[in-house]
């Protein structure tokens, strides 16, 4: 397709789009990146732009993060900036700070080493022969080809302010499709998380899925199940944290929800209701602003679990906190999801529930505005009850009262204590 317009040139199996043929805005590449670049290149490297940044670039999206892959080695990128550090232990990449906690990543071009390659090599070692580590590093195309899928394997190349395409990434975005770069079972079975990605960028970019990574999804999806929990709970956070609606729908009509989130997953999948609620409640969220509502973890953890527990806020014959609490840590699922996550998330919960309990029956436990969760189940029973944040003057406190101007039932609203100021020299 593009080498049949004059903007694209095609050789070696690579497609290069120079400007004008692109539409990558050079004022919306972070400086610093751009910098980084600059100096690499002057230094005799190739430094390019890749993954999802190019992606997003290419598509007029704000890119999450900056990503710069290059021909140099770690310990030459190093050297070059003096606010760099090495990290990683299997693969080292190097990230240089700037301020404002800005961290952009540069990483030497690399290849998926095969399986057999990794045995062989293990197996000398076994043997107590001294091998070199494998060499992990390769070509851009290289690069390019061990990526998930071709519209996250495009380089862009700042110097010469062209987009480098191997995998046929170029294509795929103009008929906006998620394609995996290779066999899809192979890939999957490498890398299940691989599924959940593909998902998750089609999802987002209102991309369909062609047709033999579909077919591959629906086959394995049970594969998912098999990731380590940390690296589940890592994509969940990814989810949670925006654009997370279109994303659960699509893992829920796959029923990958179940091998993420064991029980609750299952009971989103089988509860369209349920899940229905879910989805309003997210909508509202990414109304008022993720970011507000959202700020940590357990927020999003709280609001994600938040129907799945609401059935128990009728309930007036038990105690919430305690019942919350063991659900919420019994809750046995793909995701490791950190106790002390689950535990503040429970408590969030577990008072958000005292509210709505509170304004049906005129009891409430103001002891609990004490506690440190209190503000966040304050903005997560405005969002739930009024769909907005509490806002200028609006507290549950202030609700309460409206609602029962006599008092209600239960110990009194804490009202704050003015210290006597302490004698000076005290
Ligand atoms: P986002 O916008 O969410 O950051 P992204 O595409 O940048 O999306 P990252 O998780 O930041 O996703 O990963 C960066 C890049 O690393 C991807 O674009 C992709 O090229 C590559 N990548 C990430 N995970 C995998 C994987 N499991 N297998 C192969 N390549 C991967
Ligand atoms: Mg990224």
């Amino acid at each position: 397709m593009h080498d049949s317009s004059p903007s694209g040139s095609r050789g070696q199996g690579r497609v290069i789009l120079e400007t004008p043929h692109h539409p990558i805005d050079r004022a919306a590449i972070d400086p610093d990146a751009l910098k980084i670049m600059d100096r690499l290149d002057k230094q005799g490297f190739l430094a390019c732009l890749v993954g999802g940044a190019v992606r997003d670039l290419m598509l007029g999206r704000k890119p999450k993060d900056f990503d710069i892959a290059t021909d140099a080695r770690p310990g030459q990128i190093k050297k070059r900036f003096a606010n760099a550090y090495v990290i990683g232990r299997r693969f080292r990449l190097v990230h240089v700070h700037f301020p404002g906690d800005k961290i952009i990543e540069v990483a030497t071009f690399r290849r998926s080493v095969p399986k057999e390659e990794e045995e062989a090599h293990a197996a000398r070692e076994a043997h107590g022969e001294a091998v070199e580590p494998i060499d992990p590093y390769g070509t851009p195309r290289e690069d390019a080809f061990r990526r998930d899928i071709t519209i996250n394997a495009l380089l862009y190349d700042a110097v010469l302010d062209a987009v480098i395409d191997y995998t046929g990434g170029l294509e795929d975005l103009e008929r906006k499709r998620v394609r995996i770069i290779g066999d899809p079972e192979t890939r999957f079975i490498e890398d299940p998380v691989r599924i959940w990605r593909v998902i998750r960028h089609a999802a987002r970019l209102g991309f369909s899925i062609e047709e033999s990574a579909e077919k591959a999804i629906r086959a394995q999806a049970a594969l998912v199940a098999e990731c380590a929990g940390a690296r589940l709970y890592e994509e969940l956070n990814k989810d949670l944290a925006g654009e997370t609606r279109p994303v659960l729908e699509r893992l829920r009509r796959y029923g990958i929800l179940r091998h993420i989130l064991g029980p609750l997953g299952r009971d989103y999948e089988a509860d369209a209701a349920l899940f229905a609620r879910l989805l309003v409640l997210l909508e509202r969220s990414e109304r008022c602003g993720a970011k507000a509502v959202k700020s940590e973890h357990e927020d999003a953890y709280a609001l994600l679990f938040y129907p799945w527990v609401e059935r128990l806020f009728g309930r007036d014959d038990i105690d919430l906190g305690r019942v919350l609490s063991e659900e919420i840590h019994g809750l046995r699922c793909g995701a490791t999801i950190p106790k002390l996550v689950r535990a503040d998330a429970a408590q969030i919960l577990a008072i958000a529930g005292a509210m709505v309990r509170g304004l049906r029956t005129g009891r409430m436990r103001w002891s609990l505005q004490k506690r440190a969760h209190y503000p966040k189940a304050e903005k997560l029973f405005f969002l739930v009850t009024e769909g907005a944040l509490p806002g200028e003057g609006r507290s549950f406190e202030t609700l309460f009262r409206r609602t029962f101007p006599r008092g209600g039932i239960g110990d009194r609203p804490r009202r704050r204590r003015t210290r006597r100021p302490r004698p000076a020299g005290a």
